[in-house]
């Protein structure tokens, strides 16, 4: 394959990517069943073209269960100070931790807690 066609291929599937987590957000509520297979196929889509999820939807479901997370409802964010300044997601649906490095610089900081 051709390098300008494997980066054609890689961009049509990242648009592919974000529609199909944009689709599993406006589902996540009302169809939880549905967002999870729209995120399974994102996350296919993306090991299958090797495209890593855009970082707006890195930390926005399980990566055990595939829930499309909802703060407060099926994932709980919490700012955790130790060792290193990090942002935990303990999944409540299958309990599952996840860690994002703690970015003094993002602009939304104080709205994480
Ligand atoms: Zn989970």
């Amino acid at each position: 394959m051709r390098k300008w066609e494997k980066k054609k291929i890689q961009k049509i599937a990242r648009e592919r990517m974000i529609r199909l987590f944009q689709l599993a957000e406006e589902n996540a509520k009302t169809h939880p069943e549905r967002a999870r297979r729209y995120v399974e196929l994102a996350r296919k889509i993306g090991r299958r073209y090797n495209v890593p999820i855009p970082d707006e939807w890195k930390y926005r479901f399980c990566k055990r269960c595939n829930t499309f997370w909802i703060p407060g409802e099926t994932v709980i964010v919490r700012l955790k100070p130790e060792p290193q300044p990090h942002v935990e997601y303990i999944c409540l649906v299958c309990g599952a931790r996840r860690r994002k490095p703690y970015l003094r610089e993002k602009k939304n900081q104080t709205t994480a807690q």
